[in-house]
């Protein structure tokens, strides 16, 4: 049974515990379950459906705790959110090393997983839940921003100024979509079925306008790409109709992608020729002729999107799985345009760039504005990090703890890094900064469905990357280190690794910095060289990470 219990990191330049380090975790564990931040804090569920920071409260109780109460020189051990040990190990050893939701291969099923978690014996840690650096919704939307960002650099010089996106589904992740399309210049048009889910993204500033009709929200973002505005407009309206019908005029948008739930045909996708309401009534009276509707009407959609792709548009797939929908419904090429990770994400993972994310332990928002400008100096040429940092300062809504997300490669990271150690001893922030990043990042995952779906070599499966990539990271002295299973996708498809590093303005934290910083985005660059990525070939050599082996170019199994 849960207890109503409310918690919040802990504020301020004081700490309660012996280490930065153990602070730190104190406070990110804290910071997780803030009301702001987690969606079922009672339950200990940060995000993701069930992602939890602790296994219960009185895990939770224990490892506060211990982390207050363990010295400079210890290292406490989390096994799927119980604290089971604490060890005795260095002062540049990490002070926390976790696991979470792992399984032997043969029994990770989420059958057993569930049977597992229902004993009390493990927990499911999603990614960054249980390995306490979740900051909420700014992380959805920077990846989302990151996507139109290289959608910009691959087909449009770097910006979307200009030109508009047509895509649906205005949800949990969809949502971030209008404001991602118009941080990066472009105009968007989002058709959403469901009103309220329009309307709450207007709520919340992501969206900017909702229009009338089809025709006038097509004319006002028409007229905003024409006159180079970035603006944003919903349409109340399915998708499985407005694609076709969009198609069926001629109309040219310049990007098509669509997040739609098109993962779940019962509970997710709503078919077209019917009321929302009327489709609700549909799925609970007669859930085989609701999916029969469903898959039919992401045929319908899918074809449009394939026509606009022949049309000229750049078409993607936003991970949703509307492509493998269509294709069992009879849309035999659906998979004829690619999928987000394949197109715009792994050329970031190859050169090592992923979502590095910062909080300020003080909880001062003048050290997170003193943060920004440190990362704006520092990378004065990278226009896409300029843009989304301003764009950042004045779009996003705190949650928590002052925090940022950008998007850094290896050989920034640690740049970024110690440009924070540095305000931190020189007395510019009022606390130390926790440094980490998501487990959705270049060396860090195996997730063939994810981001390792259709790796050059095959080797999407191959899960000693994200191992080794913990181990790396613990080597290096990363503050806290996680290895989990089963993030983003579910149990059994995927295993990926955390760590998270304190800037405290010492000697031993910026050593700390310059090795964990940089040998974690190694990790990925030595990976996607490894499968034999150009980009990453070419940022080993540039940047001289050694490999042993030269990795062979055109692997066995090349795949264009
Ligand atoms: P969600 O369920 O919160 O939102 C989906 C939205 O689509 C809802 O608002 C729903 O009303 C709307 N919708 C459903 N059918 C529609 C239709 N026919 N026409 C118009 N609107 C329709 O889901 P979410 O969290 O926003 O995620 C969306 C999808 O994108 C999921 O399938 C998710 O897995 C996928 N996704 C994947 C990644 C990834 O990393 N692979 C990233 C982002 C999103």
């Amino acid at each position: 049974m849960s207890t109503a219990r409310v918690v919040r990191a802990p504020r301020g330049p004081d700490r309660s515990a012996r280490t930065w380090g153990a602070e730190g975790a104190l406070r990110m564990l804290h910071n997780n379950l803030d009301p702001e931040v987690a969606e079922r804090p009672e339950d200990l569920v940060v995000y993701g459906g069930s992602g939890k920071a602790a296994r219960d409260w009185r895990s939770f109780d224990a490892i506060v705790e211990t982390l207050r109460t363990m010295g400079p020189e210890d290292t406490l051990l989390v096994q799927s959110g119980k604290p089971v040990g604490v060890l005795r190990t260095h002062d540049l050893a990490p002070r926390v090393l976790i696991a979470n939701s792992n399984l032997v291969p043969k029994w990770a099923t989420p059958e057993h997983f569930r049977e597992l978690e229902a004993l009390g014996l493990t927990m499911y840690g999603q990614m960054t839940a249980g390995s306490w650096i979740y900051i909420g919704t700014q992380g959805i939307l920077q990846g989302t921003y990151a996507t139109f960002g290289e959608v910009a650099n691959q087909h449009f010089g770097g910006n979307l100024a200009g030109r508009w996106v047509l895509t649906a589904g205005l949800g949990g992740m969809g949502g971030a979509q209008p404001l991602a399309v118009t941080g990066n210049g472009g105009a968007a048009l989002c058709i959403e079925v469901d009103p309220w889910r329009a309307r709450r993204r207007l709520d919340h500033g992501y969206l900017d306008e909702i229009a009338d009709s089809l025709d006038g929200g097509l004319a006002r973002v028409q007229q905003a790409a024409s006159d180079g505005r970035a603006v944003s407009v919903g349409v109340v309206a399915n998708a499985a109709d407005v694609f076709p019908e969009l198609v069926r005029r001629g109309v040219h948008p310049d990007v098509v992608t669509d997040q739609t739930s098109a993962h779940d045909a019962l509970n997710g996708y709503v078919p077209n020729g019917m009321t929302l309401d009327e489709a609700i009534e549909l799925r609970a009276a007669k859930p085989n002729e609701y999916l029969d509707r469903s898959t039919a009407a992401m045929a319908l959609h899918c074809r449009a999107m394939l026509d606009f792709q022949a049309a000229g548009s750049v078409v993607f797939d936003y991970g949703n799985g509307l492509r493998g929908q269509a294709k069992d419904a009879g849309v035999t090429n659906a998979f004829d345009y690619p999928g987000f990770v394949v197109a715009y994400i792994r050329p970031l993972f190859a050169r090592g760039a992923g979502p590095f994310r910062w909080a300020c332990l003080s909880g001062d928002d003048a050290d997170l504005a003193a943060t920004d400008d440190a990362v704006l100096a520092a990378f004065p040429d990278d226009d896409p990090l300029q843009r989304w940092v301003r764009f950042a300062r004045e779009k996003v809504k705190g949650q928590g703890l002052p925090s940022r997300i950008c998007w850094l490669g290896y050989g920034e990271r640690h740049i970024a890094g110690l440009a924070f150690d540095d305000l931190v001893a020189r007395g510019v922030l009022r606390a130390p900064v926790a440094i980490g990043r998501d487990h959705l990042d270049s060396g860090s995952v195996a997730s063939p469905e994810r981001e390792t779906e259709g790796m050059r070599d095959g080797s999407d499966a191959i899960a000693d990357w994200p191992l080794l990539n913990a181990l790396v990271n613990t080597a290096s002295g990363a503050s806290w280190v996680s290895i989990h299973h089963g993030g983003g996708v579910g149990i059994g498809k995927s295993i990926h690794a955390g760590l998270v590093v304190v800037a405290e303005g010492t000697d031993l934290s910026r050593r700390r910095l310059e090795l964990v910083l940089t040998n974690d985005p190694a990790t990925g660059v030595i990976r996607h060289a490894d499968a034999g990525y150009e980009i990453a070939l070419d940022t080993a050599r540039d940047v001289g990470v050694r490999m042993p082996l030269e990795p062979a170019t055109k692997p066995p199994t090349w795949q264009a």
